[in-house]
């Protein structure tokens, strides 16, 4: 069976970001790959557990598909400051024996975003709202390459690490069945307020969405922080986007502050937020230059972090995008830069900064513990953990399956991702969102 297939077969999406379905990524020509571990956003430990404790299969993993692509180079993009996964990964490449290099990063915000790892590592830079392979480079997570490896082996994905932080007594870093409920790990790591007053971010604080303390675990469930609804973050996220665009007309002093943090900006890109924020009053029959560069925003939140006002130029973009997209649209930014901007180096953000500046400081820990969730009793998985088309049921209700069994299926000729049991169980519920399964008692 060839790599496309036994990674398609086990279900593997990007575990770092969007999750785009790591078979059609891989399916393709590329002369450099990237393991990305560098995980920017603060607060969270799940990939730095990884690299120390599963080097030798992400090793495996990044080397499979480097052989499959074609690449005689891969590196493997990390803090400077991950010791022990720094040590783990040098004996886990000697053994190896493949072109692997340590790409040691400075813990900057954000390192992690695919376009600026292979900058930093490499010079190049990826075109305005392009893809790395147009630079002919592969990039993807490192508990993706580990769940490559273990693909090759005939493992589906059925669990991930999960960093849980913030108002808890334990956080810590747990291995967890896909579908698990967050209920379930907030019990687990023991709440320091109360249940009801709790908000959910999932992933880290700069790009994660708010979620339903009644939601689950997917396979790009990378943390789960647990806030106190009065917490400032929680408050500044929760201003409904029309008040924030009244707020942005009043308050927006054109410091340009915001195009100055901007990390697509810093790479010679044709966005300049503060310009945007100029028009964002005006309702304009043609999109200006300023509206359109939403296309090529990463939505990083660094325009957010810098702005003396508290706008959030961030969630300008989002809802202009929206609205570009809905009058059918596409992204007139194509250019790739030649070099970034001259003072890319020193406007680079110390991720610590980000954390003090969002009131974090308290809950930062970068050595948080490794262990393994106990089996839930019921895991809910969600048929769309992917990008593309939700996957198609191929189980009844009443069936009985264990661990690895294969439950939906990607639809024929569509972009999805494969979805296995998480635990042995009998399906009781089976809707257009989700599969229930309930554990054997
Ligand atoms: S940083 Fe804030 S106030 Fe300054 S230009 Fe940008 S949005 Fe306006
Ligand atoms: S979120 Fe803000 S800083 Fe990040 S790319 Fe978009 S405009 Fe630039």
């Amino acid at each position: 069976m060839s790599l496309v297939d036994s990674v398609r077969d086990a279900g593997i999406i990007g575990c770092g970001g969007a999750g785009f379905p790591t078979h059609v990524k891989i399916d393709s020509k590329a002369s450099q790959v990237f393991a990305n571990g560098a995980e920017c956003e603060p607060l969270l430990n799940s990939d730095q557990r990884i690299m120390e404790h599963q080097a030798d299969e992400l090793i495996e993993g990044l080397a499979l598909i480097m052989k499959h692509v074609g690449a005689g180079k891969g590196y493997v993009g990390l803090k400077k400051t991950y010791k022990d996964s720094i040590a783990a990964l040098t004996v886990a490449i000697k053994k190896a024996g493949f072109n692997i290099e340590l790409g040691l990063l400075d813990s900057c915000y954000p390192s992690g975003d695919e376009h600026i790892m292979i900058t930093d590592l490499t010079g190049k830079i990826v075109p305005e709202g392009g893809i790395p392979l147009q630079v002919s480079a592969l990039v993807s997570n490192v508990l993706t390459m580990v769940q490559v490896a273990q693909a090759a082996k005939g493992q589906p994905v059925t669990e991930r690490a999960v960093t849980l932080v913030g108002e808890i007594f334990k956080p810590q870093v747990v291995n967890v069945a896909i579908g698990t409920p967050i209920r379930d790990l907030i019990e687990f790591a023991i709440p320091l307020v109360p249940v009801e007053d709790m908000v959910v971010i999932a992933g880290g604080p700069m790009m994660g969405p708010i979620v339903n303390i009644d939601d689950v675990v997917n396979k790009t469930t990378s943390g789960l922080l647990f806030l106190h609804k009065d917490h400032p973050l929680v408050q500044i996220r929760s201003i409904p986007m029309d008040a924030m665009v009244r707020r942005s007309v009043a308050a927006c002093c054109q410091c340009r502050m915001c195009t100055d943090a901007c990390s697509r900006y810093m790479q010679g890109h044709d966005i300049e937020p503060h310009l945007m924020m100029r028009v964002l009053a005006y309702k304009m029959d043609t999109p200006t230059r300023g509206m359109t560069s939403a296309f090529i925003c990463s939505q990083c939140g660094l325009c957010e972090f810098a702005c003396p006002m508290d706008l959030s130029p961030k969630r300008a973009y989002a809802d202009i995008l929206k609205n570009l997209r809905a009058a059918g649209l596409k992204n007139p930014h194509t250019k790739t830069p030649l070099e970034p901007h001259e003072f890319r180096e020193f406007r680079k953000i110390a991720k610590d900064r980000l954390t003090k500046r969002y009131g974090l400081t308290k809950y930062d820990s970068h050595d948080l513990r490794l262990t393994q969730f106990p089996t839930p009793p019921v895991v809910r998985l969600s048929l769309t953990q992917a990008i593309g088309v939700p996957s198609k049921p191929v189980v009844a209700m009443g069936d009985k399956v264990v661990k690895g069994t294969l439950i939906a299926r990607i639809p024929e000729g569509k972009l999805g991702s494969m979805l296995h049991a998480s635990i042995d169980g009998t399906i009781t519920d089976i809707s257009d969102e989700h599969i229930t399964i309930e554990g054997a008692k």
